[in-house]
């Protein structure tokens, strides 16, 4: 087999059978009716999405197929799916959609839907710990980099209080208070 070949093998999505039975019919109508799944259900699932996507390739579900999954009532294979979280919001699947779908925002909807029914990532949790603790995403932790650009080794007028305090009550807060 090709390196070429290797890489480019069939979705996971289209090859594993589907069972029926742990369809859940309510998922398209909990989706739909958010505020961006107006027009979910006119999807006909052209893959234009798929082929703007740029981290498209890495996913075993597509997004179109994300889609397709969801007007099926794949709940649980949507919400524990990381390809929710590692969208990178670039909007261009929603911007190229003929259907006006809107698929960037369909999956900002799932993320919250996943959240609530608990199928939130370890990473995401780590790093919603570390806004809610630190004040930052990611640790500065190699001063001599700042030094060499000739920054101070501290962020300056960085305030986690601040940021704690806008924090409290979210729900990013509650997660990382595991009440969510
Ligand atoms: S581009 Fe729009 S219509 Fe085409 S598959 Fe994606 S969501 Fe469906
Ligand atoms: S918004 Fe997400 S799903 Fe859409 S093209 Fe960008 S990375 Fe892909």
């Amino acid at each position: 087999m090709t390196e070429t070949e290797e890489k480019t093998g069939p979705p996971v999505t289209l090859i594993d059978p589907i069972d029926m039975t742990k369809l859940d019919a309510n998922f398209r109508r909990d989706i739909s009716s958010m505020p961006n799944g107006e027009e979910l259900s006119a999807c006909f699932a052209c893959s234009t999405c798929t082929a703007a996507c740029p981290i498209a390739n890495q996913w075993n579900y597509k997004p179109h197929q994300l889609i397709r999954m969801i007007l099926l009532g794949m709940r649980d294979e949507v919400l524990s799916s990381k390809e929710i979280w590692e969208c990178l919001t670039c909007f261009q699947c929603q911007e190229r959609c003929p259907q006006n779908v809107r698929v960037t925002d369909i999956f900002f909807d799932c993320k919250n839907l996943a959240a609530e029914e608990g199928y939130v990532p370890e990473n995401i949790i780590a790093l919603a710990k570390s806004l809610v603790e630190k004040g930052q995403l990611y640790e500065i932790i190699n001063d001599w980099e700042r030094e060499d650009l000739g920054l101070e080794p501290e962020v300056p007028g960085l305030s986690i209080e601040g940021i704690q305090s806008i924090l409290k009550g979210t729900r990013t807060h509650k997660l990382v208070e595991g009440d969510e």
